[in-house]
């Protein structure tokens, strides 16, 4: 076994809101694990290196992007062949890393790409890229949110859901999607129309949990987020308008809450002029009600995870940093938004024994800041971090 000691950095390892000056962390360079760390002097290693005085916390994990999606093109590039989705998928998740993501859940790919390359990071034939959690194509109704080319499962009954998913997992999904409610994105539905039914959701969530697997559900506004949580979803997504009732149950229940503000904000931010006008009034109008709703739903204990929705219009793959930001205007310190993107997304993914802390056991998925992320929230955003998965420096 061959080992790399780091030293002298200030050391956020997520579990807490506080950091450690002084720190160092000892890798094993075949397993990727953390096996020591400690403060003041480091140990004999076989490799020391001297991160000079700068910043160490987790790598984000990003638990709502979409991999094939443009945030460019207007239809999302959704007449793009396979071929051309495969390679913007590639440049995505380089993107996603080079901003420090080290871990993404997809919640809906064209053409089952992200199964496909997935399986090519199991078998060791695609690397450099971050971890993945592949959702293949979403489900939703016919004419609901997502219908489009090569993106969703369409089901309009429960037995159709029960075999989409069964199939979704046979093919390889590790997460299943479902939209309980319309969206922003689509010309013909609004956030507070109901999509699938409590009936079709549930007959394909107990599908996915039998095999242990969660279920996301894009849910904007009422009655869909009841419906979601009725149905017994794992993780709302986007929840702009849950109300304080939902969030209650939300608590009792265990199901996260994934708020994807960039993707809300960036519409009127950057999309006036450019997109069509009924766009950017659906998300305008959203923005404040957003904000209002998510700080009591935090206030009252919701657990929330990080996920940008990146590939939505103006939503880049590296924006997750500026999504802590944001994660910090609904009442989070710093080190809270930190942990909605590292040990909160890390449990809803089943992957928090391995990856979300930076502690003994665990891979060492890190990024390295000039600036302190706790003294300020921005530090993140910094475009030349380096950044490490499995302990080997990727950007
Ligand atoms: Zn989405």
């Amino acid at each position: 076994m061959t080992k790399t000691t780091f030293y002298n950095f200030t050391l956020f390892d997520g579990t807490g809101d506080t950091e450690d000056t002084d720190s160092w962390m000892t890798i094993d360079d075949e397993t990727g694990k953390i096996i020591d760390k400690g403060k003041g002097d480091a140990p004999q290693s076989d490799q020391s290196i001297d991160l000079e005085q700068q910043f160490v916390m987790p790598g984000f994990i990003n638990v709502h992007c979409h991999i094939t999606s443009h945030p460019d093109m207007f239809n999302g590039g959704g007449d793009e062949s396979e071929t051309e989705s495969a390679i913007f998928a590639l440049q995505s998740l380089r993107q996603l890393l080079k901003s420090g993501v080290t871990f993404v859940r997809e919640c809906g790919t064209r053409y089952d790409i992200d199964i496909k390359l997935k399986r090519m990071m199991d078998n060791g034939s695609l690397t450099h890229v971050p971890n993945l959690l592949p959702s293949g194509r979403a489900f939703s109704m016919t004419g609901g949110h997502g219908d489009g080319p090569h993106s969703a499962y369409l089901v309009d009954s429960p037995d159709e859901m029960r075999k989409s998913v069964r199939q979704n997992l046979k093919n390889g999904a590790k997460i299943i999607k479902m939209m309980a409610t319309g969206g922003v994105m689509t010309p013909n539905d609004y956030m507070e129309d109901p999509q699938l039914s409590v009936e079709e959701m549930r007959a394909g969530i107990l599908e996915a949990h039998h095999k242990g697997l969660k279920v996301a559900a894009h849910a904007e506004g009422n009655p869909g987020i009841q419906n979601a949580i009725d149905a017994g979803v794992d993780s709302i997504e986007h929840g702009f308008y849950v109300t304080e009732d939902e969030a209650q149950q939300m608590i009792d229940k265990g199901i996260f809450l994934t708020p994807t503000l960039n993707a809300e904000l960036a519409i009127p931010e950057e999309g006036t002029g450019i997109l069509p006008d009924w766009e950017v009034a659906k998300a305008q109008n959203a923005i404040d009600d957003t904000y209002n709703n998510l700080k009591k739903a935090f206030k009252m204990g919701v657990k929330f995870t990080c996920g940008t929705d990146a590939g939505t219009p103006f939503n880049g793959f590296d924006k997750t940093p500026r999504e802590c930001e944001l994660l910090t205007r609904v009442g989070m310190s710093p080190a809270e938004a930190y942990r909605c993107s590292s040990i909160n997304s890390a449990t809803l993914c089943g992957i928090q024994e391995e990856r979300g802390t930076l502690e003994i056991g665990k891979f060492a998925d890190f990024q390295v800041l000039r600036e302190d992320p706790l003294a300020d929230v921005k530090a993140v955003q910094q475009e030349d971090k380096a950044v490490y998965l499995n302990g080997k420096r990727e950007f």
